[in-house]
């Protein structure tokens, strides 16, 4: 039931009154170890929030976050930083988020040495170009600056950051929507071969589904500060039980041209978050709405087995089940 209001969020209240502008507002679910869950929506929905929220680089208003089991929300600022071992993030914009004036030793040697996780300074360098490596960069590189280097390489340089001190948990905030497509998909193979090596959970966030279909297990839909669907990779692809969700994936291009897809254009714009509609927040764009949605708040409700949308008349989609005859032996 995680909540952030950010009581004066400058631009974004511009003009209006600065009554609170509702970022994430009572979000609940679980990432599972090993697991990856996106979380998408558009630009301003409470995506980043939410996963700033999650490793206490902002504070909720309200609401817990559990690292198995342990609720962080009471961690003082020491405790947190013990924490930050196990929780690490990748952060969206390869440029702002090394610092230029660091070497790329410096850089991934950091939270090693923060940690303790190296006695001196050739063993923090040996862990470097080990990592370096193991992202795909030749080590030969770790005295130069990230000035250097092209976003796919500085976003490398990131990822080799946040793994150094074999974290648990990673949130990716859009890890990949600052480089060129070309470079995108290197970067999620790499990420979930990370993975698969070591075991961690990721929340990737992304602004899109076409970005997420690879490497996610779970998709979270974000809408306006709520997550509006909910469930596994395929049921969401296959079968969007949220209006929005369908917006967004009917904008998805589809490998095959001749596939048959109808766009769905959502009128208007996202409404401010200083401004959330009443009942269905989606409302004022959805193509179904009734008078109910403008009135009624529609609960995240279970659709089938772990797949939830928060719609009206989100219809139940069983699942599929095979013939008894065709059960093989
Ligand atoms: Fe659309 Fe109503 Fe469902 Fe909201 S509750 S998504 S407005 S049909
Ligand atoms: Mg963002």
């Amino acid at each position: 039931d995680l909540g952030k209001t950010f009581s004066d969020a400058g631009g974004l209240t511009l003009g209006k009154t600065p009554s609170g502008v509702r970022a994430v507002d009572g979000v609940s679910f679980t990432v599972k170890r090993a697991e990856t869950l996106a979380l998408v929506g558009e630009s301003g929905c409470g995506k980043s929030t939410l996963g700033r929220l999650l490793l206490r680089l902002i504070e909720p208003t309200e609401g817990q976050v559990l690292m198995d089991g342990v609720d962080l929300t009471g961690f003082s600022r020491g405790d947190m930083r013990a924490m930050r071992e196990k929780m690490q993030m990748i952060f969206q914009d390869p440029y702002g988020s090394l610092s230029p004036r660091r070497s790329i030793a410096q850089i991934v040697a950091e939270p090693l040495e923060v940690f303790g996780l190296v006695k001196s300074r050739q063993q923090a360098r040996d862990r470097v170009a080990e990592l370096l490596t193991r992202v795909g960069l030749s080590p030969t590189f770790m005295d130069r600056y990230p000035r250097q280097f092209s976003g796919g390489q500085r976003q490398r340089i990131g990822i080799a950051r946040a793994i150094s001190v074999n974290p648990q948990f990673i949130v990716a905030d859009e890890p990949v929507s600052a480089l060129d497509v070309s470079v995108q998909a290197q970067i999620v193979n790499l990420m979930q071969d990370l993975q698969e090596q070591r075991k961690f959970s990721y929340l990737f966030i992304a602004h899109d589904l076409s970005v997420v279909r690879h490497i996610a297990d779970r998709v979270a839909v974000m809408y306006l500060g709520r997550i509006v669907e909910i469930g596994p990779k395929d049921r969401v692809y296959d079968h969007p039980s949220h209006p929005y969700t369908q917006a967004l994936l009917s904008a998805v291009p589809e490998p095959d041209p001749d596939a048959p897809k109808t766009r769905i254009i959502l009128k208007g714009d996202v409404p401010s978050p200083a401004n959330v509609p009443p009942g269905c927040s989606f409302h004022t764009r959805c193509p179904i709405a009734e008078a109910i949605c403008k009135t009624q708040r529609p609960p995240l409700a279970q659709t089938v087995l772990g797949h939830f949308a928060a719609c009206h008349f989100a219809k139940p989609n069983p699942i599929p089940v095979a013939p008894r005859s065709a059960t093989p032996a």
